[in-house]
């Protein structure tokens, strides 16, 4: 079992987050509707790219290809969702996969693969190829989906700058950070 010192105490990893998605949600539903529609459609971008490089993924097999493997590049994600992520969910309206922090790998890998949509995914885990995927793609290819990656990258930039903080370390340590200091996490409009 995972957990980090908090204000004193020790929580677990599980505790925190759901602290930390709650904690996300209320500031979310709290914005103004004109920041909600700002973040609903540069979400909408960020699934579209991904939607993007995982079709590049499928159409050389890489399903396929992983399936058989079961997500060996999966041991670590514990803090590749980040509140970006998150935010993703809420303004598609969709739930963000529990995660299982029994396990000693990432806690949304289950036995049918990840939990989440590959539209919904980490940033880390869709700009992501082993070898045995990344040798299948045709350099035009291969250099298309790192065109969408670099695209990828500046709409999760362009989110952190829009809501003022930086988020790529994880939801769980932005969350800790927060509570740490003023307990914001989306910052737009505040100092
Ligand atoms: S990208 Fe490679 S290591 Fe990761 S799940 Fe697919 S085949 Fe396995
Ligand atoms: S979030 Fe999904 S794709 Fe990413 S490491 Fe975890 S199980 Fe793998």
């Amino acid at each position: 079992m995972y957990a980090l010192r908090f204000r004193g105490s020790v929580v677990t990893d599980k505790e925190t987050w759901e602290k930390a998605v709650a904690a996300v949600a209320g500031e979310y539903a709290a914005l103004a509707s004109a920041v909600r529609m700002w973040t609903e459609e540069r979400t909408s971008a960020i699934r579209e790219a991904k939607k993007a490089l995982n079709a590049i993924s499928q159409e050389v097999g890489g399903g396929e290809i992983c399936a058989v493997c079961r997500g060996e590049c999966c041991a670590r994600g514990r803090h590749h969702v980040t509140v970006t992520d998150l935010l993703v969910h809420l303004a598609a309206r969709r739930p963000l996969p529990v995660p299982d922090f029994s396990v000693d790998h990432c806690p949304w890998l289950g036995t049918a693969g990840c939990f989440m949509d590959p539209t919904c995914r980490p940033f880390n885990c869709v700009t992501f190829n082993c070898e045995r995927v990344e040798g299948l793609l045709e350099p035009p290819v291969r250099e298309h989906f790192y065109r969408v990656e670099r695209d990828l990258r500046a709409l999760y930039g362009e989110v952190e700058d829009f809501f003022g903080n930086r988020f790529m370390h994880g939801l769980l340590l932005s969350y800790e950070r927060a509570v740490a200091g003023d307990g914001v996490l989306l910052r737009v409009g505040k100092p």
